[in-house]
């Protein structure tokens, strides 16, 4: 293989080893996002299992208000029962009791399915809350690693720009610089490639003339691939 082509594989290496790290340097922060959004979407659960059990907790109070007011009125009936002297009266008031104390039943009945409703409620709060710690400790851990993660990358990309300076500043030649640059953009990181014994160009995979291939081959000159223009080597 000639040196400067042998050069730019080298450079082309660190190059996309760069491209490589930038990447993940963009990566780590969306995936740190991530874990996040799934700590949001526990913390929301428990914060309805809570709105939850206090909008029970509101209606049992209701109830319970409902209650007293009903035992209050049956109270003061069964006073003015006692006190009436008029027959008529004492059975109105009579049937108006009976009434009331069914009233009271009935919202009794309904205290006790809200109770069990809040047992239920008391339950699933419990269980978000699990949920949420076990999902914490996952996301705390995930989002530490991202971080040793990008303090990796970030040194070794430090470590591969160094790198490239040197090859660049070893290759020493702007015009054969600019085309790898320009290659290397185009062909997506693959500028410097091997043609194959069929002749395939491994960057587009259309197969070169044979005089291209033998150029490539010799390496009297710099080999282009016909059809995409990558640098060849054999
Ligand atoms: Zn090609």
């Amino acid at each position: 293989m000639r040196e400067d082509v042998k050069q730019l594989l080298g450079l082309q290496e660190t190059d996309q080893k760069i491209e490589a790290l930038e990447a993940d340097l963009v990566r780590i922060p969306k995936l740190q996002e991530a874990a996040k959004e799934r700590l949001a979407n526990d913390t929301q659960a428990l914060a309805t299992a809570k709105s939850n059990y206090q909008s029970n907790e509101i209606e049992i109070k209701n109830v319970e208000l409902d209650i007293g007011t009903r035992r209050n009125s049956i109270d003061r009936l069964k006073v003015q029962q006692f006190e009436t002297k008029k027959n008529e009266e004492y059975t109105k008031l009579g049937s108006e009791v009976i009434r009331y104390e069914g009233q009271v039943d009935e919202l009794e009945t309904r205290e006790l399915e809200l109770m069990e409703i809040a047992d239920n409620l008391r339950t699933k709060i419990a269980e978000a809350d699990t949920a949420l710690a076990k999902t914490q400790g996952f996301v705390d851990e995930e989002i530490a690693e991202l971080e040793a993660r990008a303090t990796e990358r970030k040194a070794e990309l430090a470590e591969a720009k160094a790198t490239r300076e040197t090859k660049v500043a070893e290759i020493n030649d702007e015009d054969l610089m600019d085309t790898y640059a320009r290659l290397f953009n185009k062909r997506e990181g693959q500028a410097i490639v091997h043609v194959t014994n069929a002749r395939s160009c491994t960057s587009c995979h259309v197969q070169v003339t044979p005089a291209t291939y033998a150029l490539a081959q010799s390496g009297s000159a710099i080999s282009h691939c016909d059809n995409c223009g990558a640098i060849l080597f054999p």
